[in-house]
């Protein structure tokens, strides 16, 4: 799903004063790309993120989600684009302890409006053999997966991937980053990677630098790379 965000601006009261921690930003996305925002602590990555996800609203500008003007929506209506629309993996992957694997990724199919098949999800990224285990028996690599595929099973239009492998090692981040690009070419969804870690972003199709809430650059990479190929 394309998505167009237009001079958005969002403001944080903090002790009285405004602070604004998105300033005029402009972007377009367009559908199937994998997308990496790169920025300092604090410049505005995941407030971006969330506005795009429905999860904040924004204080000045138009967020279009295909022909959908979210950030014009009332609560209920983006709740719903919400459920429907996006999948969100976070950096400690917010599993829900006391379910298993299966039901933890059953709990986001249940609300969504047309969700894949939970089997084929799980085998997809490689937790079936896992699936009547609970999160404290997987390792951090194997909840995440479980993350990926509890987001990917709503078959949301845009997977939206806060610092995914920032609680990861090195070859652990590397397998869920194939693993995010194979979800990628096999569910065509866009995906927008929020990431602290420069390297990542040479296997995304465009790259958004952020500081102090403005955008400094954007550009198309057009030396894309694989996952595999990833390296830092
Ligand atoms: P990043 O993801 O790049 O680390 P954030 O988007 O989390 O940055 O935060 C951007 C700025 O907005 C920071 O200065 C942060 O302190 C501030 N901020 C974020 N969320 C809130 C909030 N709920 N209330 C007040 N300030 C916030």
């Amino acid at each position: 799903m394309k998505i167009k965000v237009e001079n958005v601006s969002k403001k944080y009261n903090m002790a009285g004063r405004d602070f604004w921690a998105l300033k005029n930003v402009s972007l377009d996305i367009d559908k199937g790309e994998i997308v990496t925002i790169l920025g300092p602590s604090g410049s505005g990555k995941s407030t971006l993120l969330n506005a795009i996800g429905g999860i904040d609203k924004v204080d000045e500008g138009k967020i279009i989600i295909g022909d959908l003007e979210i950030s014009s929506l009332k609560d209920d209506k983006l709740t719903k684009y919400r459920r429907d629309k996006v999948g969100f993996v976070f950096q400690f992957y917010n599993l829900i302890p006391n379910l298993t694997v299966w039901e933890n990724v059953e709990v986001a199919t249940n609300i969504s409006e047309n969700p894949l098949d939970i089997g084929k999800v799980l085998e997809s990224v490689g937790m079936y053999d896992n699936k009547d285990k609970f999160p404290s028996e997987l390792s951090g690599g194997e909840q995440q997966r479980v993350s990926i595929a509890r987001a990917v099973a709503k078959n949301p239009d845009i997977l939206l991937c806060d610092e995914p492998t920032g609680a990861l090692d090195y070859v652990t981040s590397k397998e869920l980053l194939k693993l995010i690009e194979k979800i990628n070419s096999e569910y065509d969804a866009t995906i927008i990677i929020v990431t602290h870690n420069i390297a990542i972003s040479k296997m995304s199709d465009k790259i958004i630098k952020l500081r102090s809430g403005e955008i400094t650059s954007i550009c198309k990479n057009i030396d894309k790379i694989s996952a595999e190929e990833v390296e830092w």
